[in-house]
């Protein structure tokens, strides 16, 4: 399978080229598996994150079998039959008020996404012929009303604009023969999956299903069986032929309330050129990134509360590096695609392990080198944890930053008894008092503070110890 090359899937001599364009010289995994599959006609369940090339996967597969179906091997499916004839002339006048009839419908479960996938058909479907349009929410009607009446062959959409212009009549589902599902978990988390049976409905003419998950959660899996039918063929690849190569992963352990100053200081000390930063809300990511532009680090934010305009502004100048530091959640961090991000930093650690491996999946893509820091504090601990035992393997601890706290070592605590039963071990022996321990006394790199047992960060945070350890780590380090 390695030596697998592009020609050898085969796809049409205009798709080998663009990806030899593109610079790829063979498929990745999840291609190399799902691109036979899906040229062969069969309905695909497919478990990939993305940064694993899944919608090259999907989307040069597709682009071919419409190329087909346009050379005359074979019509585009039931409903759909005939109507290709001509329809990339989108200047025939009675086509005008008519609702597009795309041929293959991509559902996305964000803007960001759909936005994504539809430049992927864009720059891998150049030269085709083949049209496409992505239509998402947040944005006005206006200008995606327009693209529809050009008439896409391919469109990419979000669930809730997709039935928003089906009710309104401007777009109709009974001619799509391809329907590709990304990101299936997220339509769950987003509470999608009933608008998705619905659309899915409406597809009559379908006659070829792909479903993209990163995870398979009970609802995805009953959802699959039901769109893909007992025949659907599985690719999965597994998340830590992710995780594995070219991102370099280590955990920082400090307190929460450190977690502020030490974000802006890494970042210029250690010379960060494109980081990623990820929080798990809104509110954070907002009060995160106003700390990094006050500390003259160019930073926007990306996140629910702004608008999609924002957002799209924010991604644009973080692709084009007129900003250097992108603080984002989850939902709409998750799935960027930009090349070249150097640094991803977990600012807090997500409390699934799964999330984890989708976000420092955002640096190191297809063969870059990336480097990954997750910022833990004592609350923190048990979600790391369940992170190493996903990924079989321990993440290296960096100690060489000023607030450095050694993490209690599993199974060899002594804290049991102090409401800490939840969290393994601990220990903090050794460490007078609670938490503070070792105030004044941080011996930097390779220190040794401790959490201590019982010592809840919450209580600890802003007395005026605090900022005299602060004040001399700088001083240490200004020494
Ligand atoms: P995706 O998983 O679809 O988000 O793709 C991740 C990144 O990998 C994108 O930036 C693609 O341009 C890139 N990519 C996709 N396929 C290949 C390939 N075969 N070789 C190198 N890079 C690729």
């Amino acid at each position: 399978m390695q030596s697998l090359s592009f020609s050898d899937l085969g796809l049409a001599e205009s798709l080998i080229k663009v990806v030899a364009r593109e610079g790829y010289s063979e498929p990745t995994e999840v291609q190399a598996r799902a691109i036979p599959v899906l040229l062969s006609g069969a309905n695909l369940l497919g478990t990939a994150q993305t940064g694993t090339g899944k919608t090259a996967a999907f989307t040069l597969p597709l682009l071919h079998v419409i190329l087909a179906d346009r050379s005359g091997n074979e019509p585009a499916g039931g409903g759909g039959a005939g109507r290709n004839a001509g329809r990339s002339n989108s200047k025939k006048p009675y086509r005008r008020a008519a609702p597009a009839r795309p041929v293959a419908l991509i559902l996305a479960p964000t803007r960001e996404l759909a936005i994504q996938i539809d430049r992927s058909v864009a720059v891998y479907g150049a030269g085709t012929g083949v049209s496409h349009l992505a239509v998402f929410g947040g944005a006005p009607k206006g200008r995606q009303l327009e693209g529809l009446r050009r008439q896409p062959d391919v469109l990419v959409a979000t669930p809730g604009r997709l039935q928003d212009f089906i009710g309104e009549g401007a777009i109709d589902l009974s001619g799509v023969a391809y329907f590709i599902l990304d990101e299936a978990d997220r339509m769950l988390d987003m509470g999608f999956i009933p608008e998705v049976r619905k659309i899915a409905k409406m597809a009559v003419a379908r006659k070829q299903t792909a479903l993209f998950s990163a995870t398979m959660p009970t609802e995805v899996e009953h959802l699959a069986a039901e769109l893909l039918g007992p025949e659907a063929q599985r690719v999965a690849i597994a998340p830590k032929a992710m995780t594995a190569d070219g991102i370099k992963q280590s955990v920082l352990h400090m307190t929460r309330e450190d977690k502020i100053t030490l974000l802006p200081e890494i970042i210029r000390e250690r010379g960060m050129f494109r980081v990623l930063v990820f929080t798990r809300t809104k509110h954070r990511a907002a009060r995160v990134a106003k700390v990094l532009s006050k500390a003259g680090i160019p930073s926007d934010e990306i996140h629910g509360n702004r608008t999609q305009n924002q957002r799209q502004r924010a991604l644009e100048s973080f692709r084009r590096g007129k900003i250097q530091v992108l603080v984002g959640t989850d939902v709409a961090a998750r799935g960027i695609d930009v090349d070249d991000i150097t640094h991803v930093i977990n600012y807090e650690i997500p409390n699934e392990p799964e999330t984890y491996v989708h976000r420092i999946g955002r640096t190191a893509r297809a063969g870059n080198e990336g480097v990954a820091l997750s910022f833990c504090d004592r609350d923190e601990l048990n979600d790391f944890r369940r992170i190493e035992s996903m990924l079989r393997s321990e993440v290296e601890i960096d100690r060489s930053h000023p607030f450095h706290v050694e993490p209690a070592v599993p199974g060899r605590g002594s804290g049991g008894g102090r409401g800490n039963s939840g969290r393994r071990g601990h220990a903090g022996r050794g460490n007078a008092g609670h938490g503070n321990a070792g105030r004044g006394g941080r011996s930097g790199p390779g220190g040794n503070r401790s959490y201590g047992p019982g010592g809840n960060g919450g209580n600890r945070s802003k007395s005026g110890g605090r900022r005299d350890e602060r004040r001399s780590a700088s001083s240490r380090r200004a020494r």
